[in-house]
């Protein structure tokens, strides 16, 4: 393998995903040590830099009236900032989970995207980007419209929803951390971002049913990847 060890980096503090499970993770599977490192301290003007201006447009694009106060973070930019207070001894990959919403510009419809995962070296796993950017079941939503529009039990939709989506306090945010990184140490060591096949782990989820299938109820990679893991860990080895 191109990595020899795993840093990991805890800017979320979030209790349901902690990196001694995510370290216990990524040894039995890969075969290397992951370890907890202290999280770079980020100086508020700029991260503030990394927000996204303009929702429509690639970051060079922004111009002076772009009003700079999503709550949206542009995803390389802020790999760019954290990466550049990283040490970046020989053979450790980074990764690095934040609370903050990230996205990534996409030229094929023009318009910035919600992500999970930033994946890169460093890599970034939002976990507010779990729950948020696989988009929820069609008919939850239009539950959702249908009741704001008529005044009734917000509560009662979501109770009648409830398990169909990752919350932000879900306990299954654990498993589902371990498989953003799994993606993106699979992408960095063999250079194929995602998988085709539904029912790989490495499947790039658009829908929350998705992500709780691949990475929850059904948590096994397809053939080829099994294959190419046993070679990843005999490299390791
Ligand atoms: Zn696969």
């Amino acid at each position: 393998m191109r990595i020899s060890h795993i840093a990991l980096y805890d800017c979320a503090s979030h209790r349901h995903v902690r990196m001694g499970a995510v370290a216990a993770f990524l040894r039995e599977t890969f075969g290397i040590p992951a370890v907890s490192r202290t999280s770079p301290y980020v100086d508020r003007r700029d991260a503030h830099a990394c927000r996204v201006r303009n929702m429509f447009r690639p970051p060079e694009r922004w111009g002076e009236g772009d009003a700079g106060d999503s709550p949206l973070y542009d995803g390389y930019m802020l790999a760019d900032l954290l990466g550049g207070m990283l040490s970046h001894d020989e053979g450790a990959f980074h990764v690095l989970f934040v609370d903050d919403m990230i996205g990534t510009y996409d030229p094929a419809d023009m318009r910035y995207h919600g992500r999970a995962l930033i994946s890169a070296n460093p890599c970034i796993v939002s976990v507010r980007g779990m729950c948020e950017a696989p988009a929820r079941p069609r008919d939850y939503c239009i539950d959702v419209m249908a009741c704001a529009a008529s005044g009734g039990d917000a509560q009662e939709v979501e109770s009648r929803h409830g398990g169909r989506f990752l919350t932000y306090d879900d306990p299954r945010m654990q498993e589902v951390a371990h498989g953003y990184v799994m993606q993106a140490v699979f992408h960095f060591e063999t250079g194929e971002a995602f998988c085709t096949d539904a029912g790989c782990r490495l499947y790039n989820s658009h829908w929350q049913s998705d992500v709780i299938h691949t990475q929850v109820m059904s948590p096994r990679l397809c053939g080829r990847h099994q294959d190419a893991l046993r070679r990843m860990a005999a490299g390791a080895a």
